[in-house]
């Protein structure tokens, strides 16, 4: 008899084309999404003189660079020659080789993992790769979703199969009902905070429980999206009527007979009882508060109401190196309650939080208030952003004295411009607070986008339930 399987496995063996060695095989890849940073494979390619093997099941969009401002004038709003070559390289080479293409003028451009699920490309069962590490966001509706590198890429496009070696698995289980104001981001601060950067290296996790269950599609999207921060191949959920729900209708989700076919597959997805996972992890979702990070890695994470830790009283001698080093950083005393640290901007977007939810969650908070300090929305896609002007979001935000941008990576990465000042405190939504991450010498608090709004209103870290009630 065949032992039970996880999810994963299951969606590993149907993708399987050859192997070698004891863990290693050769994966066929039924999406493959690019974006600007897809240049060096397509010009490894062009030197080698081949093909896209299979352009339909290749799908590109403009994110990381594009401008959020200025956008309406379209290409020639870009400043930039470099930004705009790149924009523009990336158009050519989608043409050239008949592969579709979301440029930054189309109404469907939007940040790749935004766009992906929006459009149902992101689909139960799939395999998915994208030159980025937040790849991993897709998981969230079954796919086993990875992020890849130019030569991977390359590989991908000239033949459509990746050489993947094969993750272990990891359940993480969060049962029990969130609090008011406890969201997905603080879920998954709270699971890196506990297992740590490196903690799910080498794992592909399953989230599974009542917590996850309850969740939207966009919380579990912003879940699996971080599941990168915990060093993770891979996150995933498993499918359900949440998931058929979301995905029922969308321009590339399947119709009619098709749907029929592809939601009984889907329903054979979830893991078997009594499938073995590698490793087991457990969460009390009901005693979860709001997360903030305090360092500059995504496990240096604690509920709002603590204090900024003392690095000289954590016992492993790396974590307290990095504590050290990421307390001078971040300007911060030891044992500073996190809700006396003073904010100087406030960031909304990106492919963790710039969803529809996220800017509903944050001009909850807004609605009547004032930012106290300069403040941005740059809306996870175009069709995110016209969704949230069709419901008075950006009227909301404008009030608040936030501005409303176009849509783009913009202060995740900061690649297209968007920077925060040197020495600048930003609370953001984004998914990374390394040094530098938002610009040189900027200093970045991760929260969910309630907390962000609710720190723009006073200027320093806040509990958002302190606002809500
Ligand atoms: S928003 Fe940030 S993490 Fe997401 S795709 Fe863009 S740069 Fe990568």
């Amino acid at each position: 008899m065949n032992a039970p399987h996880t999810m994963f496995e299951k969606i590993w063996e149907r993708h399987v084309v050859a192997t070698r060695g004891e863990n290693e095989a050769l994966l066929y890849i039924d999406r493959n999404l690019v974006h600007e940073g897809s240049f060096l494979a397509f010009g490894a390619l062009a030197k080698e003189g081949r093909k896209v093997r299979k352009p339909r099941q290749t799908f590109a969009v403009a994110d990381h660079y594009v401008p959020t401002l200025g956008r309406e004038r379209g290409l020639a709003g870009v400043a930039d020659p470099e930004v705009r070559g790149m924009i523009e390289l990336l158009e050519r080479n989608t043409r050239t080789h008949g592969i579709a293409h979301f440029g930054i003028d189309d109404p469907r451009q939007g940040i790749v993992h935004v766009v992906g699920p929006e459009l149902g490309l992101t689909q139960p069962g799939i395999t998915l790769a994208c030159g980025d590490s937040h790849t991993s966001t897709h998981g969230a509706l079954g796919a086993f979703a990875f992020g890849i590198g130019a030569s991977q890429l390359k590989q991908i496009l000239a033949t459509q199969c990746l050489w993947q070696k094969k993750p272990r698995t990891l359940r993480v289980t969060v049962d029990g009902a969130l609090a008011a104001g406890v969201t997905a981001k603080d879920v998954i601060l709270a699971i890196i905070a506990r297992i740590g950067t490196a903690g799910a290296t080498g794992y592909v996790i399953e989230y599974a429980g009542s917590a996850i269950r309850a969740l939207t599609m966009e919380g579990r999207l912003t879940i699996c999206n971080m599941s990168i921060e915990a060093g993770a191949r891979a996150g995933m959920v498993a499918p359900d009527d949440t998931t058929f729900q979301y995905l029922e209708g969308r321009d590339y989700a399947p119709r009619g007979a098709e749907w029929d076919q592809a939601l009984a597959f889907w329903r054979s997805l979830p893991t078997e009882a009594d499938a073995r996972f590698d490793q087991e992890v457990t969460l009390d979702g009901a005693r979860l508060e709001p997360q903030v990070t305090w360092g500059t890695s995504p496990e240096e994470a604690a509920p709002v109401g603590a204090r900024v830790p003392d690095p000289t009283a954590i016992s492993d001698a790396d974590k307290r190196a990095h504590a050290l080093q990421a307390i001078a950083y971040m300007d911060l005393k030891p044992g500073t309650p996190l809700v006396d640290v003073r904010i100087d901007r406030a960031f909304i977007g990106t492919c963790t939080n710039g969803r529809i939810e996220d800017l509903r969650a944050a001009a909850g908070v807004l609605k009547g208030r004032k930012a106290v300090i300069p403040a941005w929305v740059s809306p996870g896609s175009t069709a995110v952003k016209r969704q949230a002007e069709a419901e008075g979001l950006d009227r909301i935000f404008r009030e608040a004295g936030f501005e409303w941008r176009a849509s783009g990576c913009s202060s995740c990465a900061a690649m297209n411009g968007d920077a925060v000042p040197a020495g600048m405190r930003c609370a953001s939504t984004s998914n990374r607070n390394f040094e530098g991450r938002q610009g040189k010498g900027a200093r970045t608090h991760l929260m969910s986008p309630a907390m962000v709004a609710a720190a723009a209103v006073t200027g320093r870290i806040t509990d958002v339930r302190t606002l809500l009630r």
